[in-house]
């Protein structure tokens, strides 16, 4: 994972169904998309269409759409937003059509989507017309001026890239120890710091050019509060949070059976840096183009919250199934990494740590997300 290239080309949520996939373990994003849905919904109706205009037309799209029931609950709110907006505003003859972008890297599993999206389409009475879009969202994905909604929801904390500089073997920013920025040196936040800045700044500047003005930008993504160095925030919840301990345990089980040299856990890194709302205005303001409708902050709880007590009964299918959830996210750049062997090695002991993990019944874990609405002017 040298460089965008490579991480371009192996990053997704795990594919399939199966117990280890994202369809089955998106209960993060899930939460974080119920939870925004009002704010959703409101930027959607603040769209700005020119009247005048027969807007036989609209075209929406969801970068890093994933699959699974929150790429079509996305899409649905979207859609019955604007067909309902539309009716109201206009006493219009022809109706209304919708074209849905479906976004994300190649590797996405875009057939499972593709599967469901018929009995999706024709189940409901929202009709759309659907078409993918793979590739990059921090590159141009779109012709000038096309869209007039973009949502993107939790993907915006992926990173194109590790920074080159935690790249560096024995530099201040190479990532020693750990696979993740919480605990790092300040050096190695910093790097992903900029990165982020850099790619947030390249995506918005692709959006600037693609969506229409007084089209809609909807964005929710992993972020941090405001003014904490944490990525996360409280001790608690940074002791849970799935790329923190249990995940620096399991690397270090490798390392100690011999299994990996400790060089090469220092070099895996996971390409996830959670935002600030400042670091977000920020970045926005120095686009231009866009203005800030609303932004909030969610906090979003741990699905096992509150079920610590009764998953304990049974340790061994706890363990596995919060390695199956980490696994749903990070599968598929550990496995180009490691190997299957090796990545199997892991998981297990990610899940061995995990059922045998004392702190589990201490209180509640949580984790930030951000949204933000933007029209473009
Ligand atoms: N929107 C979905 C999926 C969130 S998972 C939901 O709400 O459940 C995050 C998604 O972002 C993954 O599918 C991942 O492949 C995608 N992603 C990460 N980096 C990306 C990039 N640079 N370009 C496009 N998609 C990206």
């Amino acid at each position: 994972m040298e460089s965008s290239r490579s991480l371009e080309h192996v990053l997704s949520m795990q594919g399939g169904d199966d117990a280890v996939s994202y369809v089955k373990n998106c209960y993060g994003p899930a939460a974080a998309l119920a939870l925004s849905k009002p704010m959703l919904t409101s930027a959607i109706h603040s769209i700005q269409l020119t009247k005048g205009c027969s807007y036989s037309h609209l075209k929406i799209a969801d970068l890093g759409c994933a699959i699974g029931d929150n790429t079509f609950s996305t899409i649905d709110t979207v859609v019955e937003v604007l067909r309902r907006k539309l009716a109201v505003d206009e006493d219009r003859e022809t109706e209304t059509e919708f074209e849905v972008f479906f976004s994300d890297l190649p590797s996405n599993d875009f057939n499972t989507l593709f599967m469901s999206l018929d009995e999706k389409i024709n189940g409901s009475s929202r009709k759309y017309f659907a078409a993918g879009a793979p590739g990059s969202f921090y590159k141009r994905l779109f012709p000038k001026g096309e869209l007039h909604v973009v949502v993107t929801m939790s993907a915006l904390q992926w990173l194109s890239q590790i920074p080159e500089k935690v790249m560096e073997k024995g530099s201040k920013s190479w990532n020693k120890g750990r696979v993740w920025t919480e605990g790092a040196d300040k050096e190695v936040v910093e790097a992903y710091a900029e990165q982020s800045d850099k790619d947030l700044a390249e995506f918005l500047k692709c959006r600037k050019e693609e969506i229409v003005v007084g089209g809609v930008l909807f964005m929710l993504m992993g972020g941090r509060p405001s003014g904490s160095v944490s990525q996360i925030g409280d001790s608690n919840s940074i002791l849970k949070h799935p790329f923190t301990t249990l995940m620096d345990q399991a690397w270090q089980d490798l390392v100690d059976e011999g299994l990996i040299e400790e060089e090469k856990r220092d070099g895996f890194n996971i390409p996830v840096y959670l935002r600030s709302s400042e670091e977000i205005a920020a970045a926005i303001d120095r686009c231009g183009g866009f203005k800030i409708e609303k932004m909030e902050n969610f906090k979003i709880a741990d699905h096992m919250n509150g079920k610590q007590e009764e998953l304990m009964k049974d340790p061994d299918s706890y363990g596995r199934s919060r390695a199956n959830y980490v696994q749903a996210g990070l599968k598929p750049i550990v496995q180009a990494y490691l190997g299957p062997d090796l990545t199997l090695k892991l998981f297990e002991r990610y899940a061995i740590r995990a059922a045998a993990d004392k702190d589990i019944l201490n209180q509640d874990a949580f984790y930030h997300m951000i949204a933000v609405s933007a029209i473009r002017v």
